[in-house]
């Protein structure tokens, strides 16, 4: 049996992966010629590790992830210091770390685990058909490949997701922009095993240890769609937004190398039920996009390839029985998951400003025990829980 996965990012890369892993035979076709991730980095919380650890991939992961121990937030003017609690009795909770690692270090490592040659590169797919047999995808180069099913890992434009749900998803702007990249880590700027975030007027500033003494940092400010802003004037433009923000701020903002800063404006997709067409299943952002509010839309992604692997492994009737039962496993998760983060976005930017007040106060009071609590319902809602 062969798998036709469409698209080499996490979502795609981590499926072929987990199918070869079930012993299925796959053949990843990747649009672009050289993959360049969104954004700089991510964090991949216990969910998601577990998911590599059972993709054979746990030891290099722990070499490329930051030691993340301690998690603070800080006000914003002063940058005094509302709370400060350990991970660990999330830790020990779930039975994993989670780990922020750099996007480039993950997808390399995803890459070379399954042989970075065997990907065919610079093939975009343009339409899909299937018949009783398997699936055809038709690439822009004329060129074609055939399989017994297809996965649709083509990320949150697929151009595959209407032809499995029989309508287009709208993206929805979910009102803020997020600056990310990485920097040398400053003990003055943040502690450098701890998860540091500076919240005030509706927007953050956070920064995460990765591997090579780096941190992960990124800023979100709520603001209208499509304004005239890049890289060009990344500096300019964050020395406005944080003007009057507490002096590490002021000190990140100086350190950062606007050539190699994003500027995303974020976006997700309301929760639809259908993952599953008779033999091509959605995975990924493709089949459910979210805001990085809970920092799970990859997390998600590492789960929909172990589910999906381990449920065509387990069952019998044929593939399209079990991508029925893959989607069937997922929907109400991924569902559950975009609409967690969509909550946590409007909280967090000040798009529901009497509950960002709220949660500025309740910050105050926080013992870690609140924030633990919330992330381990999600973390524990995961397939190897
Ligand atoms: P993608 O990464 O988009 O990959 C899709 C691939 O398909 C691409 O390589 C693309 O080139 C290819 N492709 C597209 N169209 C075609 C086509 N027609 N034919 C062939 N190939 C095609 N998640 C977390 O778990 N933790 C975090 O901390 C986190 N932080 C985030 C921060 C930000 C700012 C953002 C924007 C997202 C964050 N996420 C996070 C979400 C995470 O990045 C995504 O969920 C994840 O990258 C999805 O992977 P994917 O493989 O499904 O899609």
């Amino acid at each position: 049996m062969k798998a036709i996965v469409i698209g080499g990012g996490i979502g795609g890369m981590c499926a072929a992966l987990a199918l070869e892993k079930s012993g299925y035979q796959t053949a990843v076709y990747e649009a672009v010629s050289e993959i360049k991730p969104v954004g700089a980095a991510i964090s991949i919380w216990p969910n998601g590790v577990k998911c590599l650890n059972y993709l054979g991939l746990g030891a290099p992961l722990r070499a490329l992830g930051g030691n993340m121990a301690w998690m603070a937030y800080h006000d914003f003017r002063q940058g005094e210091r509302l709370t400060r609690f350990s991970l660990q009795p999330l830790v020990e909770s779930v039975g994993e770390r989670p780990y922020p690692v750099a996007r480039a270090d993950l997808q390399a490592m995803l890459l070379n685990h399954y042989g970075a040659q065997r990907v065919h590169f610079g093939k975009r797919v343009s339409h899909i058909e299937q018949d009783g047999d398997g699936v055809t995808a038709w690439f822009t180069d004329g060129s074609e490949a055939r399989g017994d099913f297809l996965i649709a890992a083509d990320g949150t434009h697929s151009v595959i997701r209407p032809q499995v749900t029989g309508e287009p998803a709208e993206r929805r702007y979910a009102g803020y922009v997020n600056w990310n990249g990485l920097v040398a880590i400053d003990d003055s700027i943040a502690p450098a095993d701890q998860w540091t975030t500076f919240v005030g007027e509706g927007k953050r500033v956070s920064l995460m240890p990765v591997s090579g003494n780096r941190f992960y940092f990124f800023f979100d400010v709520p603001l209208p769609k499509g304004l005239a802003e890049d890289r060009s004037s990344v500096r300019a433009d964050l020395t406005r937004y944080f003007s009057g923000w507490a002096d590490p701020v002021q000190q990140l903002i100086a350190a950062i190398d606007p050539t190699t800063t994003n500027r995303i404006e974020i976006h997700d997709i309301d929760p639809f039920p259908t993952l599953v067409n008779g033999r091509v299943a959605l995975l990924g952002d493709a089949g459910h996009s979210t805001t990085p509010d809970i920092g799970q839309g990859g997390c998600a992604a590492m789960e929909d390839a172990v589910v999906l692997a381990m449920t065509l492994q387990t069952h019998s009737l044929g593939i399209e029985d079990a991508l029925r039962r893959y989607q069937a496993r997922r929907a109400a998760r991924v569902a559950d998951l975009v609409l967690k983060a969509r909550k946590r976005c409007d909280v967090t930017h000040g798009i529901e400003p009497e509950a960002t007040r709220a949660w500025y106060q309740e910050l105050k009071q926080e013992s870690g025990e609140r924030i633990l609590n919330g992330m381990r319902e999600t973390i524990l809602g995961g397939p190897l829980a």
